[in-house]
């Protein structure tokens, strides 16, 4: 069967087509610039690459394109033989801890998280809404970004706040990039030849955007994104954990408005703030006394996430890296590694071929590396709530 994932930003789609259950990837296409002068759209199908320039209004048109180049290009002649559209939504709020086939009353709870995702959940709808125009009668999928961290613990997930503002407005923790760390798990657990509910791991999707987790049994009992994806590790243009009064100060006494805040914190801080750039790879290539510095800042607090997580814990099965940065830079995983003692000990070698497992056989601790594909982790929801 053919499984279609949609994954609708403010002004891109990203759609890949899955033949299930085999997992194949049939076509890999990227709207980018929708609503501007000029669009760009990428197809990517067998061994082929084409890119396309032309107007692209809204989603509408975003979609249509999508659709008439699967027909076109012999890939997919019927858009309504679909067997399901998965579509990327950011945020579940409290109400949505599995992925949910979508009905009316589901678009209107999405509708109604609008003020806890106000970037993403608005251009998430639209993309469901357009998918379901197309193809009213395949069934549409909800996959949220908030649902696997939402078994975590009450202590985990409210901040030391009045409580009143958890019960009447919702302000707690979420946590975000939980198909990543959905998925890395159960890539862990094969590879280690293990249930995901026997493995207690911490795993890093360090990318532009980064998160820690600590899982239990498989289930994710705290994570270092928060009410927002802004909390936590140190990212390409985020600052991460800061004391929150700083945010007073910058209003109160530099004069900064709510907006500039806000664009401060999300677009001009993390490494971008420090050394003006938020290209890990760059980083490492420029090497100047800035650059140092961020990269020392970054993996600081990754080290302090994986310690905090190793005590909640107790017993560690394994630290699994995934993401750009995780995946890719033998560098970074030193850093963080090299020191941690606790018996945790980095095969130098393996770590540097960006081998699956990284820690020498008598580590305390495996450490490993483990590519993501929250696309692929859609599709697998979608043909599990297919079969039930
Ligand atoms: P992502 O958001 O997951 O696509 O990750 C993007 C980040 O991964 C960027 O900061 C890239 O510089 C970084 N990255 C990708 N490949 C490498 C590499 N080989 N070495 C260091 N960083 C890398």
């Amino acid at each position: 069967m053919n499984i279609a994932v949609i994954n609708s930003g403010s002004s891109s789609i990203k759609f890949q087509l899955f033949h299930m259950p085999e997992k194949k990837v049939l076509a890999h296409i990227l709207v980018e610039k929708i609503g501007e002068f000029i669009s760009d759209t990428i197809l990517e199908y067998e061994d082929k690459k084409l890119v396309i320039t032309s107007v692209i209004k809204n989603h509408h048109d975003g979609l249509e394109e999508i659709i008439s180049l699967l027909s076109k290009h012999e890939i997919l002649e019927d858009f309504s033989s679909l067997s399901a559209i998965g579509h990327r939504v950011v945020h579940g709020g409290e109400e949505f801890k599995t992925s949910t086939l979508i009905d009316a009353s589901v678009l209107e709870k999405i509708e109604a998280l609008i003020p806890l995702a106000p970037l993403h959940n608005p251009a998430n709808l639209e993309g469901i809404l357009v998918a379901m125009k197309k193809a009213p009668d395949v069934p549409q999928i909800a996959v949220f970004d908030t649902a696997f961290h939402s078994h975590m613990p009450q202590e985990a997930y409210l901040y030391a706040l009045p409580y009143e503002l958890y019960e009447e407005h919702k302000i707690r923790r979420y946590g975000f990039h939980g198909t990543s760390h959905a998925f890395v798990l159960k890539q862990t657990a094969e590879i280690l030849q293990k249930k995901s509910e026997e493995l207690n791991i911490i795993t890093l999707h360090l990318g532009n955007g980064s998160s820690a987790c600590a899982i239990e049994g498989g289930v994710s009992v705290d994570t270092s994104m928060g009410f927002t994806p802004l909390e936590g590790l140190i990212m390409g243009s985020r600052c991460g954990d800061i004391d929150s009064a700083i945010v007073i100060h910058l209003h109160r006494e530099l004069g900064m408005s709510i907006d500039e805040i806000d664009k401060l914190l999300n677009k001009k801080s993390g490494l971008i703030g420090i050394c003006k750039n938020n290209d890990v790879r760059t980083i490492i290539e420029l090497g100047d006394e800035k650059s140092q510095l961020a990269i020392e800042m970054m993996v600081r607090r990754i080290k302090k996430y994986i310690g905090g997580y190793m005590a909640l814990l107790g017993r560690v099965d394994a630290i699994v890296f995934t993401g750009g940065i995780g995946e890719n830079s033998a560098y970074i995983r030193e850093m963080v590694l090299e020191s941690l003692a606790c018996g945790i000990e980095l095969d130098y070698a393996q770590n540097k071929r960006n081998a699956t497992i990284i820690s020498t056989k008598i580590s305390s601790v495996k450490l490993m590396v483990v590519k993501t594909d929250e696309e692929q982790e859609i599709a697998n929801e979608c043909l599990s709530l297919l079969k039930n």
